[in-house]
């Protein structure tokens, strides 16, 4: 089997994710035959570091050993039943774990099967609980400018990003969008905090506003990864806290993506010390090895459902796959691996190798900003450091960075003009050196005319 053989004959069937598939009558795609760590393989040895793990879910690497195991011991056991009217003890071991590493309060566990599909249920869920306790009024929910919480129609209607959304605006659901505290708009010399309290006052007014008919706000704590990986200060989260207990509304964090310690703790709330309504965690949940997700929530929600059938006040969303078991499985080996490892701690060591490798991208004539939390690093290119013009995107320029570092055996890919590093934290200090320089390196090439 040769890589053009696969090459050929996904292009003659498939239809790949979040892709124009005539790029592919100019560019290859890369057929993959197996993956052990931080590097993937193809049909033809050549390898490729894994520096976005895999759209963010890989953790330990590929082909992890003692997630391997795990999952092949579930599977002599029993590979999936159904979760409603039965359990397995996967199923409940995570939802116990759950609990207990989540943020305090938060005290049940509903599974999904995707990033998409949890806040679907979490947004579901605050409305159908005002819903129960007569506040009908409730419909609306607030976001964030440059979020984004997944593609499903809900899931969308709640985003921000225009590049995803604006195609099905007239499928989705209105929503009220308040101007985020993504710093990389703030002043020249102004913390990230002083911008983020100041940006604030935006979200306070509109809750004011709105609250009687707000069911929740929804935000992705710390870093709006897919808005181009934009971060923010965790005093927003405080203040947003507060503000949503003052004024009734239900707080949702969007973990999927930064939650299993990409921000530096093991979820992005615990750096503001909150705990919201409900916490949508997907992605590394599994470590990286199957489809999973679950929202978190506390008693006063599960609370409002809980009745006598005739009520008609539960909560009757299902996914077929609902906390399938070897999900599960593969879930509760890469959690053991956080605590066995001490991986949070170890984590450290690696996010300052990051900063120092990528410490001279700052200087760089095309670049505009280095930003980092926890294991994310963002390098925003732009065509004038001074006015920050970006790059036309008709130019994909970011495109022309993915394509270099392909040729160098690393795999980037960035989010428009965005070059970011997110590996999984089995990477080396020098894997991640080595990272470092392909980018370096195809930023050149990338802002040659
Ligand atoms: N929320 C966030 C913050 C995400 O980053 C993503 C995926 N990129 C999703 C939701 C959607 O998850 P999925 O792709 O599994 O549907």
């Amino acid at each position: 089997m040769t890589n053009r053989v696969v090459s050929d004959r996904d292009l003659s069937v498939l239809w790949h994710p979040c892709t124009q598939m005539k790029d592919h009558e100019t560019f290859p795609i890369i057929p993959i035959k197996k993956g052990s760590g931080v590097w993937l393989e193809d049909f033809e040895g050549n390898r490729y570091l894994d520096a976005i793990s895999s759209w963010w879910v890989n953790l330990f690497g590929h082909s992890n050993p003692a997630i391997n195991a795990a999952i092949k011991e579930q599977l002599d056991t029993l590979e999936h039943v159904i979760l409603a009217g039965f359990t397995h003890e996967a199923a409940v071991s995570l939802a116990e774990k759950l609990v207990e590493i989540t943020p305090r309060g938060l005290s049940r566990c509903f599974y999904a099967d995707n990033g998409s599909s949890a806040v679907e249920v979490a947004l579901k869920m605050s409305f159908h609980y005002w819903r129960n306790l007569g506040q009908t009024q409730k419909t609306k929910f607030i976001t964030l400018e440059n979020s984004y919480h997944g593609e499903t129609l809900g899931a969308l209607a709640v985003g921000n990003v225009a590049l995803y959304k604006e195609t099905y605006g007239p499928l989705l659901m209105d929503v009220i969008t308040v101007p985020g505290p993504d710093c990389y708009y703030r002043e020249p010399g102004e913390s990230w905090e002083n911008y983020c309290i100041r940006r604030f006052s935006l979200m306070e007014a509109i809750l004011e506003r709105h609250a009687d008919t707000t069911c929740a706000v929804i935000v992705e704590p710390l870093v709006q990864c897919a808005g181009n990986m934009r971060m923010y200060d965790p005093v927003y989260l405080k203040l947003l806290r507060e503000a949503c207990n003052k004024y009734n509304v239900h707080l949702i964090a969007d973990e999927i993506a930064v939650g299993f310690g990409r921000t530096g703790s093991l979820f992005a709330c615990e750096q503001a010390a909150i705990t919201p309504d409900f916490i949508c965690l997907s992605k590394g949940l599994t470590g990286g090895y199957l489809p999973l997700s679950a929202v978190l929530t506390t008693d006063q929600v599960y609370q409002a459902f809980y009745d006598d059938y005739q009520k008609l006040t539960a909560f009757l969303h299902s996914h077929s796959y609902t906390g399938n078991a070897l999900a599960c499985r593969a879930s509760l080996a890469t959690i053991a691996i956080f605590q066995q490892q001490n991986i949070i701690e170890k984590n450290k060591k690696l996010a300052e190798a990051m900063a120092k490798a990528a410490a001279r991208f700052s200087e760089h004539p095309q670049v505009a900003e280095v930003r980092q939390t926890g294991m994310i690093l963002a390098i925003e290119l732009v065509k004038n450091k001074q006015t920050r013009e970006p790059y036309p995107w008709q130019e994909r320029r970011g495109l022309r960075v993915y394509q270099y570092a392909l040729s160098k055996g690393v795999l980037l890919r960035p989010l428009g003009n965005v070059i970011y590093f997110m590996p999984p934290y089995v990477v080396t200090e020098d894997e991640i050196w080595l990272i470092a320089d392909v980018a370096w390196a195809g930023i050149q090439l990338a802002v040659q005319d």
